[in-house]
């Protein structure tokens, strides 16, 4: 499709939800800058080579999340070699907190919509963890990046606005979890999601002797939800300018735009 095709931005950016065209939380919180990505294209050979890594990664991200949603169910499944330290870190967590899922069929992967701001996105999970209910997001990156605060932010808020009031969510996690080895006298780490060997961090003149691969999580509880939500609007604004010749050949895009 041309880049210039409006049928190729609606999909990239969102979707219909009850007859009306609405962006994607993760469409809007890519507008902000993301300079850890732009360092890690500068270090790779090139911009092929650079996309290939990513996609690669992408995969294995994918796989990862695909089976922790499943396990988050309840299911029982029988993880790939290749991603199995991140699922034993999966366990390591779960069984560490008090994690419960009220409605497994209901609570993964639900669809929000919020009818004030018309933005629409799945989120991964609604849990209860030590009595308090919150939304879930399951990572597989190498951090806990500055978007992820909005992102959620955008679930909580919209998730909130159809919510029963006994179900109304107060809590926003980030789950993280990844694998490496790691270097047993410098603390460097490698990691192959890639299908490359790539080495971060540590002492460069290290010789290196890699630890066996070992999965590990990160568990982030995220505070400030009135700060997170008034910036995620923030930046629902500043897409909707950024994008406004698009939106404006949408019929269905239900907002009226300040700038006509
Ligand atoms: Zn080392």
């Amino acid at each position: 499709m041309q880049y210039n095709n409006i049928d190729w931005f609606k999909s990239k950016h969102g979707h219909e939800v009850g007859g009306f065209w609405v962006p994607r939380v993760t469409a809007i919180t890519d507008i902000i800058n993301k300079p850890a990505l732009l360092k890690y294209y500068a270090q790779q050979e090139s911009f092929e080579a650079a996309q290939a890594l990513l996609r690669n990664s992408a995969n294995w991200g994918t796989k990862t999340h695909a089976a922790v949603e499943q396990l988050l169910k309840g299911e029982e499944i029988e993880p790939d070699a290749q991603i199995a330290p991140s699922i034993q870190a999966f366990h390591d967590w779960f069984s560490q907190y008090n994690v419960s899922i009220l409605d497994p069929d209901q609570d993964i992967e639900r669809m929000i919509f919020d009818p004030e701001n018309y933005y629409s996105g799945r989120m991964d999970a609604l849990v209860e963890i030590n009595g308090e209910l919150g939304i879930l997001d399951i990572k597989t990156g190498t951090g806990i990046w500055e978007e992820y605060y909005l992102q959620t932010a955008a679930y909580l808020n919209a998730y909130n606005k159809t919510a029963p009031s006994q179900r109304i969510a107060n809590k926003r996690w980030i789950l993280r979890i990844e694998q490496y080895k790691e270097c047993v006298s410098c603390g460097a780490k490698k990691r192959g999601k890639s299908g490359t060997d790539v080495i971060k961090g540590g002492n460069p003149y290290c010789t290196h002797q890699f630890s066996p691969e070992k999965g590990i999580f990160e568990f982030k509880d995220l505070e400030d939800n009135e700060n997170d939500i008034k910036a995620f609007l923030n930046a629902q604004e500043l897409w909707e300018w950024y994008n406004q010749d698009n939106l404006r050949k949408i019929k269905n895009y239900p907002k009226k735009l300040k700038y006509e």
